[in-house]
């Protein structure tokens, strides 16, 4: 039976974050994805994510900020992982956010909707709460991170293997054993990154995890100035937010509680309401954006009660990378993971 130091369960951001940490550690890893790395039926797909420090949350500003500074680290290996033209947050309440910034020591100032306006032609705002800017945010290009992560895991001499299911994680002397379709592979620590799938598969060693998932719409218009666009998250009823995707493309999505779990091995539809609140806001946001969406996707939600998931009994952690702010947070709590529950530094 093959031996590593490391097995991963799941190739999204989360597995392939704590594949390579392992890996520049020194140790053994291998990572097991049962479709295939960018597949479009989790979390981790497309284009684009938001990189943002000022959040609603002001105990997530100080570890975004150390987020920033990995994917800094990681930029090196390729700029065009992220692009830093900005992140915004619309709030009422924009005080606590800002002083968490501050005390981070977070670059950021709060604007009027009227001086947003003025900066970034093609953007109202319209009347109403101000924004909380910082030069540092912006996007994360998702596909292109993955690719990276896949590269330094396995030039660190990682194994990712494909196409392959972890059906049962299961305990065997002080390591524990993945089963698989194609045999088994004994590891010395499993981690289990499988989004909503883990709870299932930790459940037989005693390892509690309370995830599940929604399929949420994502909306994507051509805009002129979508390469300088900062990342927007709003603050309303619903909650929206985008991010630019490409040199003219914005990519869209809400927080929507009524989004219907996903039906497995599906992508499902894009949700017909969830389009057309979508493009009444590029209506009143984005002029000069096209009049109909250019491109519409769905994405597996992982819902944890806002909490980022790490658990870990013995040799084995679940980790859920939660709601919309994993895939920021995913190169972080990986780092903290290998190097502290692991017992091993990077
Ligand atoms: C619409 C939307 C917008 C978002 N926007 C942002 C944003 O702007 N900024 C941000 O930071 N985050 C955002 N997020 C959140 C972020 O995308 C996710 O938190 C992150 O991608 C989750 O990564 P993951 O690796 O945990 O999950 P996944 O990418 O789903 O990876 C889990 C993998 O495990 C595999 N798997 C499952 N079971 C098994 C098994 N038994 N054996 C082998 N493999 C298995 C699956 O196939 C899957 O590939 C957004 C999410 C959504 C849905």
């Amino acid at each position: 039976m093959d031996t590593y130091d490391i097995g991963v369960v799941g190739g999204g951001v989360m597995g392939l974050s704590v594949l390579r940490e392992a890996a520049a550690a020194g140790r053994s890893a291998i990572a097991f994805e049962r479709d295939h790395i960018g597949h479009p039926l989790g979390s981790s797909h497309g284009p684009a994510r938001a990189f943002a420090t000022p959040h609603l949350m002001p105990e997530l500003v100080e570890p975004a900020g150390r987020a920033g500074a990995i994917w800094r680290e990681l930029a090196a290996h390729d700029p065009e992982i992220h692009w830093a033209q900005g992140a915004m947050l619309r709030t009422a309440r924009p005080e606590p956010v800002a002083a968490a910034l501050a005390a981070a020591g977070i670059e950021h100032e709060v604007l009027d909707p009227a001086a947003v306006e003025a900066r970034w032609s093609g953007l109202t705002l319209g009347p109403g709460a101000p924004v909380v800017h910082t030069p540092d945010g912006g996007t994360l290009r998702a596909d292109r991170v993955l690719t990276l992560l896949r590269r330094l895991a396995e030039d660190d001499g990682a194994v990712v293997r494909e196409g392959v299911t972890v059906h049962g994680v299961a305990r065997d002397g002080d390591g524990v054993v993945l089963e698989t379709a194609i045999g088994a592979t004994r590891v010395r620590h499993a981690v289990v990154a499988a989004a909503s799938w883990t709870p299932a598969l930790v459940a037989p060693l005693g390892i509690r995890v309370d995830a599940c998932a929604t399929r949420q719409t994502v909306v994507y218009v051509d805009d002129p100035g979508a390469r300088t666009l900062p990342a927007l998250f709003e603050e309303g009823d619903p909650s929206t937010y985008w991010v630019s995707s490409g040199d003219t493309t914005v990519r869209l999505g809400m927080d929507d509680h009524r989004a219907p779990a996903p039906e497995p091995g599906t992508r499902g539809e894009p949700d017909p309401r969830t389009v057309e609140v979508l493009m009444d806001h590029v209506r009143a946001r984005l002029p000069h954006a096209s009049a109909a969406p250019v491109g519409l996707d769905t994405c597996l939600f992982t819902h944890t009660g806002g909490r980022f998931v790490i658990e870990r009994s013995g040799p084995v952690t679940a980790v859920v990378a939660c709601e919309g702010r994993g895939f920021k947070f995913a190169p972080l709590f990986a780092r903290e993971l290998v190097a502290d529950a692991l017992g091993v530094r990077s």
